[in-house]
């Protein structure tokens, strides 16, 4: 028949089956085809080479969540006795690197934001695994990946980079240095609050290692949510590109604002790593978060009172979601906690979907005049 389809089938078939034996040995020993889609599914490679094209590593491995992606690109390079060394604050991230980690005897060593100096002296040391998040959340503070690449590889340390909230668009973490970069597909590369998924992007010894521990922990993506990925990145450069905008419009905005305390957006020249941003990043993301002059109480009635813009956790989409982070992602820490971090009660997280900027402001004007009323 000629014609080939556009867009890729949805492969459902969990097995594959042979002609030969010798066609299915073939496989199993030099993952020439498919034999069964826990290994690989065409579907699945589909997205993780789209992926891989996008992020400019030679391969992807694909996995049901970023917390797949993160835990299981982690445990193929670990071993008891090994050290990691961590810049990264999402909080199930943390938990993996703070509690389990230690757990199988490798022991986290966590640096904040402003301890760059403290983790390059350590580095020194040697480690085996670097692990960076830029930006990070909530205060999208950005590290200077380049840098501790730079210093990691002098010790041979592997450097990873969660680049979730940056997007392949914004950040080229391969250029920086990065060994494996990082994603949650369920945020930007999906794009439509209808995936749940998570990538590793990195050469192709480093894949296999990397398919290896996937295809034993069997955290592999499902091939509709492939397809859903698939489709998500042939938008996703205008889709981050506008997030940009807008955001930079917003963040510029709430800053005139009276009830707002403080913005915390890379592309403001306020900002801690503004000057790194500009220099590390094609475009400041589509992030905000402020501080609202406000008590909680204050602040929750400005949440419920937000009309379009949706009270909703993760990121990334075509909607725009707020949230709080005391009630929502920072609500299991202590107030100490929140505190040393700098996050206030009144800290509201924007992600800032494709509606028109003027309907999103509207939204948050009227939302406001609620904190003063
Ligand atoms: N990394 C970051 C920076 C995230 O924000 C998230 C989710 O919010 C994850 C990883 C985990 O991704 P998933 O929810 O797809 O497991």
């Amino acid at each position: 028949m000629k014609g080939e389809p556009v867009v890729p089938p949805i492969v459902h078939s969990a097995t594959y089956r042979f002609e030969s034996t010798a066609d299915l040995i073939d496989v199993v020993q030099h993952r020439s085809g498919y034999i069964y889609s826990r290994w690989d599914n065409p579907t699945v490679r589909e997205a993780e080479r789209r992926v891989a094209a996008l992020e400019g590593t030679d391969e992807s491995v694909g996995f049901a969540s970023g917390m797949a992606a993160i835990t299981t690109a982690l445990l193929a390079h670990v071993t008891p006795g090994d050290a990691v060394l961590a810049m990264a604050t999402y909080g199930e991230t943390v938990r993996f690197l703070a509690d389990y980690l230690p757990s199988i005897g490798v022991p986290t060593t966590r640096f904040g934001p402003n301890e760059t100096a403290a983790c390059l002296d350590r580095l020194r040391r040697g480690a085996t695994v670097l692990y960076l998040e830029s930006p990070m959340n909530p205060l999208l503070r950005i590290l200077d990946v380049e840098t501790l690449a730079a210093a990691a590889h002098e010790g041979g340390t592997t450097v990873f980079l969660d680049a979730t909230f940056a997007s392949p668009i914004n950040v080229r973490s391969r250029e920086l240095g990065v060994d494996i970069v990082l994603h949650s597909a369920t945020k930007y590369l999906g794009g439509h609050h209808d995936v749940t998924a998570g990538f590793a992007c990195c050469d192709v010894p480093t894949a296999d290692r990397i398919w290896k521990m996937r295809r034993m922990l069997g955290g592999v993506l499902d091939p509709t949510q492939a397809y859903l990925v698939w489709r998500g990145l042939q938008t996703l450069e205008v889709r981050v590109r506008r997030q940009n905008e807008s955001a930079q419009t917003i963040a510029a905005w709430l800053v005139e604002q009276p009830h707002v305390r403080a913005v915390h957006y890379p592309g403001l020249a306020s900002h801690p790593d503004h000057s790194l941003a500009a220099r590390q990043m094609r475009g400041f993301g589509g992030m905000v978060s402020f501080e609202l002059d406000a008590d909680l109480e204050e602040t929750t009635r400005f949440m419920d009172r937000l009309r379009s813009i949706k009270l909703a956790t993760s990121l990334g989409g075509v909607t725009t979601l707020a949230n709080q982070s005391v009630t929502n992602t920072h609500a299991s820490m202590s107030v100490q906690e929140r505190a040393e971090a700098g996050i206030a009660e009144s800290l509201v997280r924007l992600s800032v979907g494709l509606e028109p900027v003027d309907d999103l402001l509207d939204d948050l004007r009227q939302a406001l005049n609620a904190v003063a009323a």
